[in-house]
């Protein structure tokens, strides 16, 4: 059978399992969420039996736990701290390993030159779209990071649309969510309809089709398709926050002077949680370590955050010694001057910077605290 990109299927309870054979063939390894160390970990996975099926999450400010489900949907949850990001952009990458031989002088390894093929299954639309924005910072303009293009090329993305948000979800208002309509490769809608426990499989590219090709299924009627639609409404209207974007980048960047950033620096730790946290994330620092002999000396890139006083050290010190300016880049280059580079918003609305802020600090309260009284969203 002939698949189309933009096709849609059904696929019975069995369905998954041969889906996920059909990655495996295909070389690729899976990471998907599994329920690991009290939250939803998106990790290497066997069979499809490490999916989390029959649980769910229950997140606020400050606050993630794990639940069971009085079904057994396997997809039924929204995202853990983990993103895609760990993968294609890792957070310890060897750059190259220098060896000091007695007579030969310096000779260079390069460092990690692989890329993995791997099928990211049951990412959710906010994550598709960070992967989205990670591409315009290490693929766009003339310099590609080399690494990453590797570890994306080969990458396959199986989106699980969202059918319910949890309390600190805002995709809705970011236009990344809950309903991916491309840029995946499949795309998973998990229905229970009339005692059955089913999968609409929407088509996104050839190589999703292809991996389709064997898997038992039957094609997908308008009907499905709706239903599928209405299960990612339905999870619209359950997020739990809002954010008015209109003016937001305006209210902002005329704002560089607030005490507003005074007042959350009281709150905030500068703990870089929100910043490791965070699919859209990238910035990272350089370090260089040398063995105890002198022989060898390696350079590795690994994450940093806008919020350690080191990331703006320069000559003579750190530009933003204090929470308050630390603060401010964060909220202002996610939520304005990233637009300016890049065309879009630093941020899709996943919730993580919120849920996982030991001190619950809520990105949507903050960048509300700017806007004009009307433009305001739901608390
Ligand atoms: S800023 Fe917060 S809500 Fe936005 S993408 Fe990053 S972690 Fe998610
Ligand atoms: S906003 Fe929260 S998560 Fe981010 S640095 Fe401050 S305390 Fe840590």
């Amino acid at each position: 059978m002939g698949l189309e990109s933009g096709t849609a299927y059904i696929l019975g309870a069995d369905g998954l399992s041969a889906l996920f054979r059909a990655i495996v063939d295909s070389g690729h390894t899976v990471v998907a969420p599994t329920a690991r160390d009290g939250a939803m970990a998106l990790r290497e996975v066997e069979s499809p039996d490490d999916l989390p099926a029959g649980r769910t999450d229950e997140q606020a400010p400050g606050s993630y736990r794990l639940k069971e489900r009085s079904d057994q949907a396997v997809f039924g949850h929204t995202v853990g701290p983990d993103s895609p990001k760990r993968w294609l952009h890792p957070p310890a990458f060897l750059r190259f390993r220098a060896h000091r031989g007695e007579k030969t002088g310096f000779t260079l390894e390069k460092g990690d030159t692989s890329a993995p093929k791997i099928a990211f299954l049951g990412i959710k639309p906010c994550d598709l779209a960070a992967i989205g924005r990670q591409d315009r910072v290490f693929l766009g303009g003339p310099f590609a990071e080399p690494a990453y293009a590797a570890r994306r090329q080969e990458a396959l993305l199986v989106v699980a649309q969202c059918t319910e948000a949890h309390g600190t979800c805002f995709c809705a208002s970011m236009g990344t969510g809950p309903r991916a309509e491309a840029g995946f490769d499949l795309a998973l809608t998990e229905l229970f309809r009339e005692g059955r426990h089913e999968l609409v499989v929407e088509v996104g590219s050839e190589r999703g089709a292809a991996l389709l090709a064997d898997v038992p299924k039957k094609a997908a009627g308008a009907g499905d398709l709706d239903a599928a639609k209405a299960a990612s409404a339905k999870a619209a209207k359950e997020m739990g926050r809002t954010l008015e974007t209109a003016g937001l980048r305006e209210a902002l960047q005329a704002k560089v002077e607030s005490p507003r950033w005074e007042e959350v620096e009281k709150r905030c730790l500068s703990c870089a949680n929100c910043t490791l946290v965070c699919p859209t994330c990238f910035c990272s620092t350089i370090e260089d370590t040398t063995d105890l002999t002198g022989h060898v000396s390696e350079r590795w890139r690994r994450w940093d955050s806008c919020f350690t006083l080191d990331f703006s050290y320069i000559h003579g010190g750190s530009v933003r010694r204090t929470g308050a300016s630390r603060y401010r880049q964060w909220l202002t280059h996610k939520l304005a001057s990233w637009i300016d580079q890049f065309g879009e918003s630093g941020c899709v609305g996943c919730g993580r910077c919120i849920t996982w802020c030991p001190v619950g600090i809520d990105l949507t309260a903050e960048a509300r605290a700017f806007q004009p009284a009307p433009a305001r969203g739901k608390e």
